[in-house]
């Protein structure tokens, strides 16, 4: 039987990264997406090769509409069918007050984490839905427990960009529903990666651990577990769920 084959936005690094290769550990071939970082991406793909699956590196700006049609036209090309879509690729900005945040950056937030996450998954749908003549496949879409706390005082902006990304996964999971794909999300809590030093607070996963009721930070392997899981025929009547995996938090 053929392979599942799934594709990993934003994997050359953290929970990406750590999904690709959990990926590949239970037998799918990935696709390996990156923005920018090639050499990071390529070892991810060697990693995961090294586990005896297929491997195919791609590039793309999630924000770009048509960058991701030309990415998933790449993927039928080289590697197809589809099966599996990981919506993972989002950024934060800097820690701010929602009343100093400007057009720039909510447009570069909004553009990459809701528009990213929604024209990936018009492209996987496109593919996998039995409406398009596909055979199926599943969707997980990675939100935040911001989505739910709200963060404020730190981004409020972000925190509404995952508050859609849950509506999009409610909303998704019952329009195909029927068209044999599932769509699910999983909430990560504080996870240990480079997210937070890109937002100017590198030392935010440890500093806030006594605010998690596990009094730790997650590693990026145990958020990969949950999706992963929700990708499988383990998950075959979960569908519109969000899944909490934070520490209690
Ligand atoms: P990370 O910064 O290590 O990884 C994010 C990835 O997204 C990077 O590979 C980056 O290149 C990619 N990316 C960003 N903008 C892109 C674009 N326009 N086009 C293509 N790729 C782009 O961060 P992470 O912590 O691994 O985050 C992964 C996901 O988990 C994000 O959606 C993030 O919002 C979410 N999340 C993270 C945490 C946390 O504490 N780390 C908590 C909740 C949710």
């Amino acid at each position: 039987m053929a392979r599942p084959l799934t594709l990993i936005t934003g994997a050359s690094r953290g929970i990406g990264a750590a999904t690709a290769l959990a990926c590949a550990r239970e037998g799918h071939d990935v696709v390996i997406h990156y923005a920018r970082d090639e050499q990071a991406a390529q070892a991810v793909a060697t990693q995961a090769t090294a586990l005896g699956v297929r491997a195919l590196l791609a590039q793309a700006d999630v924000a770009v509409q048509a960058d991701v049609a030309r990415l998933f036209e790449t993927i039928d090309r080289e590697a197809g069918p589809l099966t599996g879509l990981v919506n993972n690729a989002g950024i934060v900005g800097a820690k701010a007050r929602l009343d100093e945040v400007d057009a720039e950056r909510l447009q570069r937030m909004f553009a990459t984490n809701v528009y990213g996450s929604i024209w990936c998954a018009q492209q996987a749908v496109r593919r996998m839905s039995t409406r398009y003549g596909g055979a199926g496949g599943a969707i997980v879409n990675v939100s935040s427990v911001a989505a739910r706390l709200g963060s404020p005082g730190e981004y409020v902006d972000y925190a509404a960009s995952k508050g859609a990304i849950d509506t999009l996964t409610l909303g998704l999971s019952k329009e195909v529903a029927a068209e044999g794909v599932r769509v699910n999300g999983v909430r990560p809590g504080i996870t240990d990666t480079g997210i937070h030093a890109s937002g100017g607070q590198p030392d935010r996963a440890w500093r806030l651990a006594p605010l998690i009721p596990m009094q730790r930070p997650g590693r990026p392997e145990e958020v990969a577990e949950a999706i992963v899981w929700l990708l499988s025929d383990a998950a075959s009547y979960t569908t519109g769920a969000i899944l909490d995996v934070g520490g209690g938090r």
